[in-house]
């Protein structure tokens, strides 16, 4: 199937009489007629459902669409994007273990990595993703066990050069960990340029309504744990809370996803409301339809920017002009996302000034649904810091991120323009 076919078919296959839309199984826990057939089901030995902190039915339905997008063997869904990176990294790397990660990537991504991921005796080392491969390959130490990037950074938009990191991380025998929130399976498929697993902020254009928070996690099945089954003991050597069982050897391409159930979900929770689901599941339905719409409109709304005397600079990808236009091509020739960033000339409160004049691009602290919306982060998420501490973080101070909704493009460029003239 094609993609398009898939955001509509793929997961949830009906059988003879059964409902046509995904059905909520609203139930923390299911009954079973003897003991031992629930001892199995405890001991991985048979397939089935027993309690929903670590699997649910609609969970897995709507999870197996976003699998079938990515192309990949298993995924699992989290109660947030931020489980997901969490859970895609520590299923992996434990206290004294090192990850590379790219430094352009969302705000609370490097909280998570070198606040608490900290605390937890996991380094996460962040690098210039635009460093020659030469000078990266030296980052790499004896217990590094995983590199992450983002494919289009929030909310800076720059594009990750996918093929070199996967060259890199392979290089060392470890695997590339890729966040493909902002372009979606729709503009990128990282699995296609050796990404070996995928996460989501499905709170994004997955949903695409600002209804519900979720994350995934999707994994390709191309690493090959076992070939370096040094580095990553927890797959390849006994699980003595699963009577010694070897994940590798029991599972194969399932491995990652079963001890990422098996041990995480059960042990720290993060699972995904049915019902949250079930709202993603109508999201993905469209995304083919909605995707195309917010490139368009963000491409319109950044050329139109880049002609207002009142602005500074312009990043987006999808602009001739923009240094990761190249890469953009390369890695997302049917349009990048409708996030964009741009920079008023002024102070801190002329640029707050501006975006209150805005009338129905709302004020945000949001993007990539169908509303358009701003924020600005010296005036919001960053607003504790001096102008001073804002250079210093690269943050400028009339620096405004702009999510284009699908709304009719020439309607959010006239909302600007009069906000401009105010
Ligand atoms: C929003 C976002 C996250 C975090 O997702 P939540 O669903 O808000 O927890 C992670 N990565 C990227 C690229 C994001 O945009």
């Amino acid at each position: 199937m094609k993609i398009d076919t898939m955001c509509v078919q793929g997961g949830w296959q009906p059988g003879n009489g059964q409902p046509r839309q995904i059905p909520v199984y609203q139930s923390t826990t299911w009954r079973y007629s003897t003991s031992e057939e629930m001892g199995k089901l405890f001991d991985l030995e048979a397939p089935g459902y027993f309690y929903t902190r670590l699997q649910n039915p609609t969970n897995d339905i709507v999870a197996d669409k976003i699998r079938a997008l990515e192309g990949g063997v298993g995924a699992i869904l989290t109660s947030s994007g931020q489980a997901a990176n969490f859970y895609a990294l520590f299923n992996i790397a434990q206290a004294g273990d090192h990850v590379l990660s790219a430094a352009s990537i969302y705000g609370g991504t490097s909280n998570l990595f070198t606040v608490t991921m900290k605390k937890m005796g996991i380094e996460v080392e962040l690098v210039d993703q635009n460093l020659p491969e030469e000078e990266i390959a030296k980052k790499f130490r004896p217990n590094t066990k995983a590199v992450f990037g983002e494919t289009l950074s929030n909310p800076g938009v720059r594009v990750f050069d996918i093929e070199k990191f996967a060259r890199l991380a392979h290089a060392h025998g470890v695997p590339l960990v890729v966040d493909n929130t902002f372009p979606t399976p729709v503009n990128c498929r990282p699995f296609e340029w050796g990404a070996d697993i995928v996460t989501h902020s499905t709170t994004k254009y997955m949903d695409g309504h600002a209804a519900t928070t979720g994350g995934a996690i999707v994994d390709s099945g191309n690493f090959d744990w076992t070939l370096h089954a040094d580095k990553f003991p927890g797959l390849t050597t006994p699980d003595e809370s699963y009577h010694g069982i070897v994940y590798a050897d029991k599972f194969g391409k399932g491995a990652y996803t079963t001890k990422l159930v098996a041990q995480l979900m059960r042990d720290l929770g993060s699972q995904v409301s049915p019902f949250g689901s079930f709202i993603l599941g109508l999201g993905l339905e469209t995304l083919h339809l909605r995707m195309p719409r917010h490139c368009e409109n963000a491409l319109k709304v950044a050329r139109f920017l880049t002609t207002r005397p009142e602005v500074e600079w312009v990043n987006y990808p999808g602009l001739e002009s923009d240094p990761d236009h190249a890469l953009a091509r390369k890695y997302m020739p049917g349009g990048t996302c409708g996030v964009l960033a741009f920079a008023v000339k002024g102070t801190r409160e002329d640029a707050g000034r501006f975006i209150d004049r805005l009338k129905f691009v709302s004020i945000e602290t949001h993007v990539a649904d169908s509303r358009t919306c701003v924020l600005h982060p010296a005036s919001h998420t960053h607003r504790q810091l001096s102008s001073k501490q804002l250079a210093e973080a690269g943050v400028p101070e009339g620096l405004i991120r702009l999510s284009a909704g699908i709304e009719d493009a020439d309607d959010i460029v006239a909302d600007l323009e009069q906000a401009f003239a105010g």
